[in-house]
């Protein structure tokens, strides 16, 4: 791999360049989280539950819905090297958003059906606010039985609405309905256990209408996908990224800059591969 280091004149490391980011070799920050989130456990639950599900900004992707890691199913790489253990995400006043969202999930789980329509209707209306068609589901977290039934609803209620929902998990996927609006990404990645690739790989005939794609995460020249791949995210940390040599399916926020990449504010807008329409060919 060819390495290079361009330091601007401010001293800071310039985006345009081929970068050699070192990977964790430890899940140490993970489970720091983790135990992060044990700890707000209780202010979180002695709060008034509050039935508006917070939505966040995402400099790259837009509008999302954020819940605790403690609600993924983590591969070993996961666990090592997950971009939301990065940045802003685990920090205590964002934790406690991703809290409060999972406890409004928790609590819909068994709700009326009024009750998840009401808060699927806040959820189109904050969107419509903010003047966009997209939603991204999980930037932080994984699907849960409430946030599913919420998902079904909006799909229903707001097809409008493109609901670009990200998931390792076979067993919430199967609840989730099959709709126009629905762009269903499953994650997997090298160290994915070859049984759980199997399950979710079959998930896909469930679907005539949404439309599903299957992104890896690649960190090492050696690491390549057991099937058909829509995108791929190279090992990237902040704006340092590692080039793998050309792969189509590369997501262009992951490619270093002076290889055809771009920059991560506004990327998914321009970009909108992971959220496009079945019909569109990725
Ligand atoms: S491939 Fe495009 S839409 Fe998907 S994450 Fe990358 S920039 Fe966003």
């Amino acid at each position: 791999m060819t390495t290079t280091t361009h330091i601007n004149s401010k001293g800071k490391k310039s985006l345009n360049m081929v970068s050699n980011p070192t990977l964790p070799d430890s899940d140490a920050q993970f489970r720091r989280v983790r135990k992060m989130i044990e700890d707000l456990h209780a202010e979180i639950m002695a709060e008034p539950l509050r039935m508006v599900l917070q939505l966040s900004t995402n400099e790259k992707t837009g509008l999302s819905v954020n819940v605790p890691i403690s609600t993924c199913t983590p591969t070993a790489l996961c666990m090592r090297y997950c971009y939301t253990l990065q940045g802003r995400t685990w920090m205590p006043s964002s934790l406690a958003v991703q809290m409060r969202n999972q406890r409004l999930f928790d609590y819909l789980a068994t709700a009326s059906d009024d009750v998840v329509r009401t808060v699927a209707y806040d959820i189109a209306a904050q969107c419509r606010k903010k003047k966009t068609k997209m939603l991204r589901w999980n930037g932080v977290g994984d699907l849960s039985v409430g946030a599913c039934r919420v998902i079904n609803m909006l799909l229903a209620i707001d097809p409008e609405l493109t609901l670009w929902v990200i998931s390792r998990r076979a067993d919430m996927i199967v609840r989730l309905d099959d709709a126009a609006n629905l762009r269903l990404q499953i994650s997997l990645d090298p160290t994915t256990p070859v049984k759980v690739e199997a399950t979710l790989r079959s998930l896909a005939h469930n679907y005539r209408k949404a439309a599903v794609r299957y992104a890896f995460t690649r960190t090492a020249e050696s690491d390549v996908a057991n099937g058909p791949i829509n995108t791929t995210f190279n090992y990237h940390k902040s704006d340092d990224r590692a080039w793998f040599g050309v792969d189509p399916t590369a997501c262009p926020a992951s490619v270093p800059v002076d290889k055809g990449g771009i920059g991560h504010k506004g990327a998914c807008a321009s970009c909108q591969r992971c959220f496009a329409p079945r019909e569109a060919s990725f």
